[in-house]
């Protein structure tokens, strides 16, 4: 669901077949990893990070990822890299299909899957959440562009198959910085209206949006 939106508890526990108290323990454990947001009212709505917290989001991840690809690469020969060379097959073909949604989710995942290869459940824990905030700051502030540059993950890969630490490492900054670039992330840059966004992720949500 699209930043910022009103989370329907009562449509949820229809939808998923399952109890509100269910949906109320989903949400508070969401609302922990700071995906959703409690307000005042009691209602609760999907996280919408603001321009200083996306910032802050790329730069520990800046911090991180390219050290995280330098050791994967470094057991090259050791770790299958098949996971994500069939992943790499399903961003290409959402792309194909300018299938936007899905391309934001698989886009993400790429970067779970690294980062699973390391078996670290903190770093596991911290790109997870790290992950799940980006996602929704790039539909806050993508422009028309997409956020997800399309030979980046490719390069990444082709760098961990030749187990070439440096270039992995070079690769994976320069991949972040590439997503940060396309972000309007300046202070007085435009704020991206719920309908702009929605707009950009295709017509799917608006229905449910405008309830
Ligand atoms: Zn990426």
């Amino acid at each position: 669901m699209p930043p910022g939106v009103r989370l329907p508890e009562e449509a949820l526990a229809e939808t998923f077949d399952v109890s509100r108290t269910v949906i109320r323990q989903v949400i508070a454990r969401m609302a922990q990893d700071g995906l959703l947001i409690k307000k005042s009212n009691g209602a609760t709505c999907v996280a919408a990070p603001t321009k200083q917290e996306m910032r802050q989001i790329l730069t520990v991840r800046k911090m991180v990822e390219p050290e995280i690809v330098r050791g994967l690469a470094r057991s090259y020969g050791v770790l299958s890299f098949q996971e994500l060379s069939d992943h790499l097959t399903l961003e290409d073909n959402a792309r194909k299909k300018n299938d936007r949604a899905t391309l934001v989710r698989l886009t993400g995942e790429f970067h779970l899957h690294l980062v699973e290869l390391t078996k670290n459940e903190i770093l596991i824990k911290l790109i997870t959440g790290l992950q799940a905030l980006t996602c929704l700051g790039i539909l806050c502030y993508a422009g028309d562009d997409d956020a997800c540059p399309d030979a980046d993950h490719r390069q990444v890969f082709d760098a961990l198959q030749c187990g070439n630490a440096q270039a992995a490492a070079d690769l994976m900054l320069h991949h972040l910085n590439h997503i940060e670039e396309s972000l309007s992330l300046e202070d007085g840059a435009r704020e991206l209206t719920v309908s702009k966004t929605l707009d950009w992720l295709s017509v799917r949500f608006r229905d449910e949006v405008r309830r």
